[in-house]
């Protein structure tokens, strides 16, 4: 069978683990060479070495997104290693608080939106010049189902998470004359470390699934593929949309 992404490069952030790791698998299983990174080496080594035995063309480097030094050398490594770069898939999120909104402090406020929404912004200026060198390309922003409903306790996480569906909105002109296309994946709940307080603690999970049409929680590679829909020529005529990856949660029309 063809494989569809056979001769792009991805970059795929914090995908040492959890949804990103699906999706840097899936990339490569689909014929991408992809870079993997976050920000503990020990976990990038891991990850790389479980993904090339696999038979995937991969390789590592740590980065932080916070950190623009780590950001520049993400993107010059993977130019370095494959030659430019097609595919940036924007995945790293932090949520340091967990509590009433009015009750957070400015520091975890300022944190959230650094790691989330301005982070993943540079990140998209700073590939931009590479994808525009290769003709055309792909970004895909990973948000959440919080962006569009407010989940208690989450409130300043769900807020970055809508502001990357308008940053999305935002780049989607200017990059389409340069052929890139922008896209989101807004996800429900997935079984990952992120979200374990939801599926570890047996009251809250089983409230959780009360609210999933679908009567389960998601495993990352639930979310891979779709991932790799719109990073391939497949979505070729779909730029500025969000598809919600959720077993039927209530999200918007
Ligand atoms: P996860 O399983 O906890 O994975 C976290 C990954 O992020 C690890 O590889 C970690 O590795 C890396 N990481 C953490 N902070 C980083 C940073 N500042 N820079 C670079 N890498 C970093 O998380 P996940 O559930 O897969 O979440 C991935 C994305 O999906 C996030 O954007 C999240 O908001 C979104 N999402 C998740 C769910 C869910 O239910 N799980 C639902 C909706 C949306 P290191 O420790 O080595 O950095």
């Amino acid at each position: 069978m063809a494989r569809k992404l056979l001769g792009k490069v991805a970059i795929v952030t914090a995908s040492t683990d959890g949804i990103g790791f699906a999706i840097a698998r899936r990339l490569g299983q689909d014929g991408a060479k992809v870079m993997i990174s976050s920000r503990k080496q020990e976990n990038v080594d891991h990850a790389v070495q479980t993904l090339k035995k696999e038979h995937l063309d991969v390789e590592g480097v740590v980065c932080h997104v916070g950190k623009t030094s780590d950001r520049t050398n993400l993107v010059e490594k993977t130019v370095e290693r494959f030659g430019g770069i097609d595919i940036l898939v924007s995945n790293a999120a932090v949520n340091p608080y967990f509590g009433p909104m009015m009750k957070i402090k400015e520091d975890a406020w300022d944190k959230i939106f650094d790691i989330n929404v301005k982070a993943t912004f540079l990140l998209c200026q700073e590939t931009v010049p590479h994808i525009i060198k290769r003709g055309s390309g792909s970004i895909v922003l990973v948000s959440s189902i919080a962006g569009y409903v407010p989940l208690s306790l989450l409130g300043p996480y769900g807020v970055s998470k809508t502001a990357l569906f308008g940053l999305a909105k935002a780049m989607v002109p200017e990059l389409a004359q340069s052929k890139i296309r922008v896209n989101v994946l807004a996800p429900g709940i997935i079984k990952t470390k992120f979200s374990e307080a939801l599926w570890k603690n047996e009251g809250a999970y089983k409230m959780a699934l009360q609210q999933i049409p679908l009567g389960r929680m998601a495993e990352p590679e639930e979310c891979a593929g779709t991932v790799s829909f719109l990073a391939s020529d497949d979505s070729s005529y779909i730029t500025g949309e969000t598809i919600l990856v959720t077993g039927g949660m209530t999200a918007r029309l």
